[in-house]
């Protein structure tokens, strides 16, 4: 290959996805360039440490051993030993999901709901009847919707009931991974991977450093070809193909373009099209991460507990150092509360302090001295978290699942692919959709 005479794939995006396409084509002698709008990179899989010895990670928390060895980290990681989720319904917590099936209510609303046909038949017209139908009427009206509409923002009769797609696995499976995880003393991975399948060889793994270390990794060696505090605002399209990016005005003609820009945002960055338009309508929701600091340890009775009741501002708590000791000082602990919101709302706008006195205040129901143990709070934000799959654009969503429509423009990575994926599937697909742009043109190599 020529590389001077070829012109540069443009990738927009210094997270997981554009790193993961980075280095790809930087193995194939493929000419890229890597704009990132940030100062750093990493995006949503980014770490920060505090002087008082607490680590936190934006989204996120979790990767497992096969990716981490797949990036090269494999020596470099932790494993994690125990994972587990609760639910807390009426002041009781369940272990999910086995522990929910145990509740006479929720396993006979199970049983009815496989037994009616009427049921099943309408499980594709939205996700609240989805859940309806999967997990019978009681445990979907009480957990499974409630947790829905508060992680979405939307009602679930407006959802699709493609949402349900990513709880794939089976119960059997489920009792297969979670009893290795128990035989082998690691935290078997289970519900994290879909591109490939889950067994008892895949656990999950915390890097040095924190989740970062993945990112830094990935941007060994292509350090050349990455340009921070790059944001691009126009992709140039001539005759249904992309042609050039602009960046700070400047215009850089380009053979393909890799994006993991928001759906929505890449609908408005085009220009000389109107194929993507639709995709302006994709909805994400931003979230609030509280991580509040506290004396003790193993304050919740699992590493994740899911608080479906309205009454709670968060939909999720979670105690990272029940999974990773390592994340606090000894001593002391991190629990994060997740809130779904709006960039309009009182939540988004609220003072840090103010939060995580809220966030205190609703907890002593789950842990009575919480606030005589709390040392202060550390406010995360983000404007895109989650991709929110309303029945009004399935179809638009399904037509992304193909293609953009415009020749050379790939759209990729969790936000860009409008999906739900973990990192793991992130770097997998991602490693896909290149080898699908490089048959495509063959030019480039
Ligand atoms: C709350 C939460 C928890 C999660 N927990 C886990 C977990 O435990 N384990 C796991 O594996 N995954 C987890 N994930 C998913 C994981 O964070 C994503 O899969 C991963 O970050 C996706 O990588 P990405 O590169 O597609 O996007 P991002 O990480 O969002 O990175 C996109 C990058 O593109 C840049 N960018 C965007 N637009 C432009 C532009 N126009 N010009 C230049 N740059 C631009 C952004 O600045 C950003 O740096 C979680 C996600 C969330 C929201």
């Amino acid at each position: 290959m020529n590389i001077t005479a070829t012109k540069p794939v443009a990738i927009i995006g210094g997270g997981p996805a554009g790193l993961t396409a980075a280095a790809f084509l930087r193995r194939h002698r493929v000419p890229f360039i890597l704009y990132e709008a940030g100062s750093k990179m990493a995006g949503l899989a980014a770490s920060f440490h505090d002087t008082d010895g607490f680590s936190y990670d934006f989204g996120a928390h979790f990767i497992n051993n096969r990716l981490a060895a797949a990036v090269g980290i494999g020596s470099r990681c932790r494993d994690v030993l125990y994972y587990g989720e609760s639910v807390l319904v009426r002041g009781k917590t369940y272990g999910y999901p086995f522990g929910l099936l145990r509740e006479p209510r929720y396993l006979l609303g199970g049983i009815a709901s496989r037994i009616m046909p009427q049921s099943r038949e309408r499980a594709n017209h939205s996700a609240g009847a989805w859940f309806r139908a999967s997990y019978g009427r009681t445990l979907a009206d009480e957990v499974a919707i409630p947790l829905l509409e508060a992680w979405s923002g939307a009602a679930a009769e407006d959802l699709a009931a493609s949402v349900g797609n990513k709880l794939q696995n089976t119960i059997a499976k489920t009792l297969f991974l979670k009893a290795a995880s128990s035989f082998t003393g690691r935290a078997v991975g289970c519900g994290y991977s879909h591109t490939f399948p889950e067994n008892p060889h895949v656990w999950h793994v915390y890097p040095e450093g924190g989740i970062g270390l993945l990112c830094q990794k990935l941007a060994e060696g292509i350090e050349d070809s990455i340009r921070l505090e790059s944001p691009v605002d126009g992709i140039l399209v001539e005759n249904n193909r992309a042609v050039a990016v602009r960046s700070h005005g400047k215009e850089q003609a380009v053979s393909a373009v890799l994006s993991t820009a928001p759906c929505h945002i890449l609908a408005r960055m085009v220009q000389g099209t109107d194929a993507v338009k639709p995709f302006a309508q994709l909805r994400y929701r931003p979230m609030v991460f509280v991580n509040l600091r506290l004396e003790g340890r193993g304050l919740l009775k699992d590493t994740v507990v899911w608080t479906p009741e309205q009454h709670f501002t968060f939909f999720r708590l979670t105690e990272t150092p029940l999974s990773m000791p390592w994340l606090a000082p000894e001593g002391k602990t991190l629990i994060t509360a997740d809130i779904g919101c709006e960039k309009s709302d009182e939540i988004w706008n609220m003072d840090d302090d103010e939060l995580g006195d809220r966030c205190i205040q609703e907890m002593s129901e789950i842990i009575p001295d919480v606030r005589r143990r709390y040392l202060g709070c550390r406010v995360l934000r983000t404007p895109i978290a989650y991709p929110v799959y309303l029945n009004a654009y399935e179809t638009v969503r399904l037509q992304l699942e193909r293609s953009t429509g415009i020749a050379g423009l790939y759209s990729i990575g969790r936000n860009g692919e409008f999906s739900h994926a973990l990192m793991e599937d992130v770097y997998w697909r991602t490693q896909n959709k290149v080898r699908t742009l490089m048959m495509q043109h063959p030019e480039l190599c």
